[in-house]
């Protein structure tokens, strides 16, 4: 685990990287959307917005941050771009000396919004920049707005200045037929390297499960061909929604595509959600603390749940490989059937080990 200080108050373990959601405000409107304040499909409860915090306030939650031992940042949202502060926040986090070793700084962006000047200042601020593709001629159709060919075109634009850059797709039933070229294309454009997040319900996706979940053989086949292109631009990837180990065919044949198998909500990274809510994973929609509260983690049971791997359905409790997996996604699970040790979503129909 991945977790440097103990919160004296709570006596939970806090992870060294922290998702910052700047702000709800968002200008895509994916149908896959994990946001959980964008959920209104009926028998979920809403997820009620905050006020977003001011620059100040900012400021104060990073200090916290770095007194805690986080040394990662992951900024997102909602659309980080649409933040006001995202550039002094930037600076600021950079001047802090705790953040300054070796901390790395992610920022995810739907790249609407994106110009040169973000670019720079991205260098400068040694940024890793990671933009959502989901998909070509399918774009339009994932996110309400027709913008691949601007993504691409800024993924050309950061290879130029050396910004380094990721091409981030959410695999869905409908983008999947066109996955291999749209891996290729942000590839070619510019970006460094994928992620593959397979499409999980939760947020605004709850509304739109039949329309986007894959079955077992695309799960597999998604996993297939991003090797294939890794293999072809000679690049390595990653998935970043963990997986089922028994849903994988053959899990040694990814040598270039790392596989996730185990959750690292709570144990690697939490959430800081713009109005300062704390939650264990961006999936999840259960408020577990606030940055200034005392303790900062309030319902340390849930996160215990999290940071003890308490969360094992019985129908795993006696797989060879279960130090290595974790069923899949343990929030998915939690929002699509309200337990959070039943099985991941995508694994009903699988043949699971005994
Ligand atoms: S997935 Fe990201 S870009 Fe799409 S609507 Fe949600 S926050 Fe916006
Ligand atoms: S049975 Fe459960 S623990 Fe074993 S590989 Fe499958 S999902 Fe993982
Ligand atoms: S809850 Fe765990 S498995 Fe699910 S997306 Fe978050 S980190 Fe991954």
């Amino acid at each position: 685990m991945t977790a440097t200080k103990i919160d004296s108050a709570s006596g939970v373990a806090i992870p060294t990287t922290a998702i910052l959601e700047l702000t709800y405000k968002c200008n895509h409107k994916c149908k896959f959307c994990s946001c959980p304040w964008e959920a209104t499909a009926e028998g979920h409860t809403k997820y009620e917005k905050g006020s977003e915090m001011t620059f100040e306030e900012w400021k104060r939650a990073l200090d916290i941050l770095a007194s805690m031992g986080v040394k990662n940042i992951s900024i997102s949202g909602g659309e980080a771009l649409m933040c006001e502060h995202l550039l002094p926040i930037l600076d600021y986090i950079r001047s802090r000396d705790m953040f300054n070793r070796g901390g790395r700084i992610v920022i995810i962006s739907n790249g609407l919004l994106m110009n040169d000047d973000y670019l720079k200042a991205f260098k400068k601020y040694d940024v890793h920049l990671s933009m959502s593709l989901p998909g070509i001629e399918s774009f339009k159709y994932h996110t309400g707005v027709d913008n691949a060919k601007g993504v691409l075109y800024w993924f050309e634009r950061a290879k130029k200045i050396g910004l380094h850059t990721t091409v981030n797709v959410t695999v869905t039933k409908q983008n999947y037929h066109e996955l291999f070229t749209t891996l290729a294309m942000g590839l070619i454009s510019g970006a460094d390297t994928i992620l593959l997040n397979r499409f999980l319900p939760g947020g605004r996706g709850l509304t739109y499960i039949d329309d986007l979940m894959l079955d077992s053989e695309q799960l597999q086949g998604m996993l297939d061909i991003a090797e294939d292109v890794l293999i072809h631009s000679n690049k390595v990837g990653a998935v970043g929604t963990e997986f089922p180990k028994c849903v994988i065919n053959d899990y040694e044949r990814y040598k270039r595509l790392r596989v996730g198998t185990m959750c690292s909500a709570a144990k690697e990274f939490f959430v800081v959600d713009p109005s300062g809510i704390i939650r264990t994973c961006n999936h999840s929609p259960r408020k577990v603390g606030h940055i200034f509260s005392d303790p900062i983690i309030f319902d340390a049971e849930y996160w215990n749940i999290f940071q003890n791997r308490a969360y094992i359905p019985t129908e795993c409790t006696s797989c060879s490989d279960l130090s290595y997996c974790d069923c899949g996604c343990r929030e998915a699970a939690c929002i699509a059937k309200g337990n959070v040790c039943a099985l991941d979503p995508c694994i009903d129909k699988v043949n699971i080990k005994k």
